[in-house]
């Protein structure tokens, strides 16, 4: 097909009398598309291909082409300064939808980088743009879908992780500070605590902030985890990893994000944790937190050398799902209101609204010691996912499980179509399993099994998912999730 008749992205290339290769069409949705390449890498890019056919010619016939579709606001690149333009190109991504993962490894083939390489051109993009906290969330609002209000605090938390490491530079320097001192600042300390169901996108959204800024994560199972002196895995085994996984390279890791999962298995009142108390554990991490330095030893049969950590720029954030907290959250605000306080406003009795009331005091009746709830600044609860958002994060997130799968189709060139009214009960049927959003994957698997079978017979078929289907799959009582 040529490139002059196709409509493309809703951008009618007749418009722009370009050749028709591959390379133009890569070049030309790479300039529209790419949320992530600075704009200035792509005009060069440009520069280089297009000699013949000026920069300027190229840029005012995309811009006229474009504006045949964008009513408002009218777009005027040649006037722009390069922010306006990466700005806009932002946006533009978001009017045209994202990128696909076949787009992206056409990219790659085309600048015959590796997938490292790639990342890293998206991760120092990242970090150029992330000069405030929502700047940082909106890259995260690509990924993770609703949480606004813990993504705000998690950014922010995250913005100032960046700016106590020196990864990116504060706006203002105070004094005669060096540079890469911005440490020196004394700003607060981002220590969190996350409490949410199950699958409600605690560890995801830490996680992707990671993978976006390059910054290191390790994940602590607590609920697994024996203190030191006792057999079993300890925090140091967890710690030595990240050191091997990192090439020993200490600064690095000096700026890693220590991620506790399930902190609310150690919990006093926790029945099951065998020889080794939860309490002791809590106690181990307060150490962590107050010194500024840890000795992390290596595994018992490994032969590898002690190690110190300088830890005071090391984020710690402590997650959980805290099951029953929402009766502790509603005893305490009864008895408050009883006493005559009116702090918060009583709860409703949505699970939802209730979580949102969370205190401290909240965490410390559930059985964490005040001495690690008084050294967490930033204590936030995240939403369990409705059906509405495991809908949305299926069809916007930027690395739905379900693009994934349609994926698979087109590399087998097929195509799968689930029509619009099967995503509410696929939804639904994610809700149902409890698992939240990490529900998603096992739900499709199974909704999809007998067809992702057929798929790979290079047939050129087209798989349509309807009601009838998605009933006929969950409907039979044998196969529950
Ligand atoms: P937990 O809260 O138990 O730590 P996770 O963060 O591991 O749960 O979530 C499980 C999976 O569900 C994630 O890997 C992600 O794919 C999906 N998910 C959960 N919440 C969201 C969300 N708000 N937006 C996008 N995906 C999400």
């Amino acid at each position: 097909m040529s490139l002059n008749n196709i409509m493309y992205y809703g951008i009618d290339f007749n418009h722009f009398k370009l050749q028709d290769n591959k390379e133009t069409r890569v070049l030309i949705r790479r300039l529209f598309l790419h949320p992530y390449i600075n704009c200035s890498k792509v005009v060069e890019i440009l520069k280089k291909k297009f000699e013949s056919h000026t920069l300027e010619k190229l840029i005012s016939d995309l811009e006229e082409g474009l504006n045949r579709y964008i009513k408002e606001p009218k777009i005027n690149i040649s006037q722009e300064s390069l922010d306006a333009i990466n700005g806009k190109i932002h946006s533009w991504s978001t009017f045209f939808g994202q990128l696909t993962e076949v787009e992206i490894l056409e990219y790659i083939d085309y600048h015959e980088l590796n997938k490292e390489e790639y990342f890293s051109i998206i991760k120092s993009y990242n970090l150029e743009v992330a000069s405030n906290p929502s700047a940082i969330k909106e890259i995260l609002d690509q990924y993770v879908i609703g949480q606004e209000k813990a993504k705000e605090a998690i950014c922010f938390a995250f913005y100032l992780h960046l700016l106590r490491t020196g990864i990116i530079k504060p706006p203002i320097i105070i004094g005669d500070s060096m540079e890469n001192d911005y440490a020196r600042y004394s700003l607060p300390k981002p220590n969190m605590m996350l409490v949410g169901s199950t699958g409600s996108g605690k560890t995801y959204i830490i996680k992707t902030l990671c993978n976006l800024f390059d910054i290191p994560f390790v994940k602590i199972d607590c609920a697994s985890l024996t203190s030191s002196g006792y057999t079993g895995k300890g925090v140091d085994d967890y710690l030595y990893s990240l050191y091997k996984n990192l090439d020993q390279d200490l600064e690095k890791m000096e700026k890693s994000i220590i991620y506790f999962d399930e902190i609310d298995k150690l919990s006093e009142h926790f029945i099951g944790r065998g020889s080794v108390g939860g309490v002791e554990l809590q106690q181990e991490f307060l150490t962590l937190l107050e010194d500024e330095e840890i000795m992390v030893e290596p595994p018992s049969k490994s032969t590898g050398q002690n190690f110190k950590l300088k830890s005071s720029n090391l984020m710690f954030v402590f997650s959980g799902s805290f099951s029953g907290i929402e009766k502790i959250i509603e005893n305490r605000n009864k008895g408050e209101r009883k006493l005559g306080f009116n702090r918060s406003p009583p709860p409703s009795p949505e699970k939802n609204s209730v979580i949102a009331h969370l205190t401290p005091q909240d965490i410390i009746s559930f059985g964490i010691i005040p001495e690690l709830v008084g050294r967490i600044n930033f204590i936030e609860s995240l939403d369990p996912l409705t059906v509405e958002d495991i809908k949305n994060i299926m069809l916007f997130s930027k690395d739905s499980a379900l693009e994934r799968y349609k994926n698979f189709f087109k590399i087998h060139l097929d195509k799968l179509i689930i029509m619009d009214e099967v995503y509410e009960l696929i939804a639904a049927q994610v809700i149902e399993s409890g698992g939240g959003g990490r529900a998603i994957v096992s739900c499709l698997q199974r909704l999809l099994k007998d067809v992702l079978f057929k798929a790979p017979n290079m047939k050129r078929e087209v798989f349509i998912i309807d009601k009838d289907y998605f009933n006929q799959i969950f409907n039979s009582k044998s196969h529950d999730l």
